[in-house]
């Protein structure tokens, strides 16, 4: 799985602590390429959520497209209103050789175990 990292990742991770709701958009293929920084894309169609999409909070710059569809295996709850919103249970993922556990609760990142940021990102891309 590739990680693609920018620059600009690297400068955003010291302020990069909340994350509120975005556009939204009808359907996953309309998810911009480009995710903004800190508002996370949700999907619904006919007003019902389905997908959140937003740049991993860590800093190293890859995304994360998570299920808010009940019956899928893994999938979240999103609550809240759109400035501070909070999903359910945390979010745990390895991506690019290193783990990223948070919560987003009230719109703010609470991490499990601290983001690990690479010193040399371009040397453990994938
Ligand atoms: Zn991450």
């Amino acid at each position: 799985m590739g990680v693609r990292l920018r620059i600009t990742s690297l400068y955003a991770k010291a302020t990069r602590r909340n994350l509120v709701i975005g556009q939204t958009v009808e359907a996953a293929d309309l998810v911009p390429r480009h995710l903004p920084a800190r508002a996370a894309i949700l999907v619904a169609s006919n007003g019902r959520p389905s997908w959140a999409a937003f740049t991993c909070p860590c800093g190293n710059g890859h995304q994360l497209m998570i299920s808010l569809i009940a019956p899928r295996r893994a999938s979240w709850q999103l609550s809240g209103p759109r400035r501070a919103p909070t999903i359910h249970p945390s979010i745990d993922v390895v991506a690019g050789g290193h783990r990223c556990h948070f919560w987003i609760r009230r719109g703010h990142v609470e991490w499990a175990d601290p983001p690990r940021t690479r010193a040399h990102p371009r040397e453990e891309e994938t």
